[in-house]
């Protein structure tokens, strides 16, 4: 039986591991929000599937099977694995997406190293994507292809399957043309996204980047504009522009450019944070930190969260206000996902460093200013830490839309704790009523954190009262409904409900 919805995602949506001499399928404990959420799609279908890669050296077993059917508590769901080699996955992950694409969508410009793609490698990878979702897919099927590595799928699939309804989903920023169209390969990549029907972004900023990079390198002409109806996005909020949709036409083919940001899923934090196992937790951390306030930072191990841009900031607070020593510790929690890749591991390191050098400095044999986490929390117990947490330090340099600060808020049933957001989270738009930072002045960053900590209890209830209504207002089932919104206005098979 063919599926109604495949998605389309380079990770599998599992851990396979072994027990017993046998392989089973466990519930994926990558610390990235976006798979149990994909998943959760599969619960309004009658049969879905889902496409990933996995290392051919793991499937040279002449009893492996390329495409399985898993049954957890999201349903019953085909995986296919496309079998792909150690040089094959280097390239395409490691080396395109990670040291060229990477940086080129959150606009580090210097960071970005093109020579050693190879191109026609990253070609074949997506046409062997497009060819198992091209099986997978039920006639008229809706395909939902995520994220930037896999760019040229929607080109392919269409050559192979003109029937179907192909959505693609951007969960990173999207740049300006200015630093898009640096990238060699950026008309083929925009061609192939033109084949979607439906091509999908967080926030109407990055949204709008990606219609002026279209209309820099096509002929597509922008036939519609829809605006927001509702009050999704604040007024005052500098970085917005008040379209969720823009309607593209190119040949004879509409593109429907829609923005949805991805929520939590509020229901699920909730019970977790009203478990008593999180209220032991909770009770725990508080036990451990005494009188001391604590400021909570969660991220992974990437320039782009800016880690040592935000330790530097903590070091200056310690230094200009000396009466917080002894009195506030941070809790950095920088979770290394990519060991292999010589840029994270630099980037470790200087963490490593900034954390040794501001407990060297300040540090005393009761008081250690900055603990560092470098494996992840899971995450039932990461709850326990917001729900412990004074404050939330989120400031990234650049995160397509940054799911802790959500989490962080979600968490607060005690409708405290003040979230300290960048201005350069897609989450921004939403949360302008956190304390909103440009992490790119010290000055900004200093005085943020320190008004945060000086914070009156009646300000951080007010504040988090509105940050919890719009978390659970726009949460993960907001999204997919967003998200069937704009599939509803494709016409392709379906009758156009404007
Ligand atoms: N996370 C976790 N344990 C950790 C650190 C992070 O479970 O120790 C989870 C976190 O709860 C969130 C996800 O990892 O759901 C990170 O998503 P986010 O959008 O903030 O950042 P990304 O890593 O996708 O850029």
């Amino acid at each position: 039986m063919q599926s109604d919805l495949v998605i389309v995602y380079h990770r599998q949506p599992y851990e396979e591991v072994e027990e017993n001499g046998e392989i089973v399928f466990k519930e994926n404990k990558s610390p990235n929000g976006i798979v149990p959420t994909l998943k959760s799609f599969f619960g309004n279908v009658d049969k879905g599937s889902w496409v990933a890669w996995k290392l051919a050296e793991d499937t040279s077993n002449p009893d492996f099977e390329p495409v399985v059917e898993i049954e957890d508590k999201y349903g019953k769901y085909n995986v296919t694995r496309l079998p792909l080699s150690a040089e094959q996955v280097r390239q395409f992950y490691h080396v395109t997406s990670k040291e060229a694409f990477w940086p080129i969508l959150h606009s580090f410009k210097e960071r970005y190293d093109y020579d050693p793609v190879d191109w026609p490698n990253f070609r074949e990878v997506n046409w062997r994507f497009a060819e198992a979702a091209a099986a997978e897919a039920a006639p008229g099927a809706l395909v939902w292809v995520h994220d930037y590595n896999l760019w040229l799928v929607p080109g392919y699939l269409r050559q192979m399957r003109p029937d179907v309804k192909i959505a693609f989903f951007h969960h990173t920023p999207f740049p300006s043309a200015d630093v898009f169209n640096i990238l060699p390969w950026r008309k083929e990549i925009v061609e192939s996204l033109l084949h979607c029907d439906v091509v999908g972004f967080h926030i109407p900023r990055y949204a709008a980047n990606f219609v002026s990079v279209v209309q820099s390198l096509t002929d597509a002409d922008v036939t519609e504009r829809v605006r927001v109806e509702d009050d999704l996005i604040s007024e005052g909020t500098a970085l917005t522009e008040r379209a969720v949709a823009t309607k593209l036409s190119i040949d004879d083919r509409e593109v429907i450019v829609g923005v949805a940001p991805v929520g939590i899923d509020m229901d699920y934090i909730q019970q977790v944070a009203g478990s008593e196992d999180a209220a032991k937790k909770k009770a725990e951390i508080r036990e451990e930190l005494g009188d001391c306030k604590l400021v909570l930072s969660v991220g992974r191990t990437d320039y782009t969260k800016g880690g040592v841009q935000q330790l530097n900031s903590f070091e200056r607070l310690l230094e200009q206000h000396p009466e917080l020593r002894g009195e506030v510790r941070l809790l950095h929690v920088s979770v290394m996902a990519n060991r292999a890749m010589t840029v994270y591991q630099e980037i470790q390191s200087e963490i490593e460093e900034t954390v040794g050098r501001i407990n060297g400095r300040f540090g005393t044999f009761d008081w250690t200013p900055v603990t560092l986490v470098s494996r992840a929390i899971p995450f039932d117990r990461l709850i326990g830490y917001y729900q412990a947490a004074d404050v939330a330090w989120i400031t990234p340099l650049a995160d397509g839309m940054n799911l802790v600060a959500k989490e962080f808020a979600a968490s607060r049933l005690d409708g405290d704790g003040a979230l300290v957001l960048s201005e350069f989270a897609g989450a921004a738009v939403e949360l302008s009523s956190a304390v909103l930072v440009n992490p790119f002045s010290n000055r900004a960053m200093d005085e943020a954190i320190y008004m945060a900590l000086q914070m009156p209890e009646e300000e951080r209830r007010i504040r988090m009262k509105e940050l919890r209504r719009v978390v659970d207002k726009y949460d993960i089932a907001e999204w997919g409904e967003e998200f069937g919104r704009q599939m509803s206005r494709v016409k392709r098979g379906l009758p156009d409900t404007d």
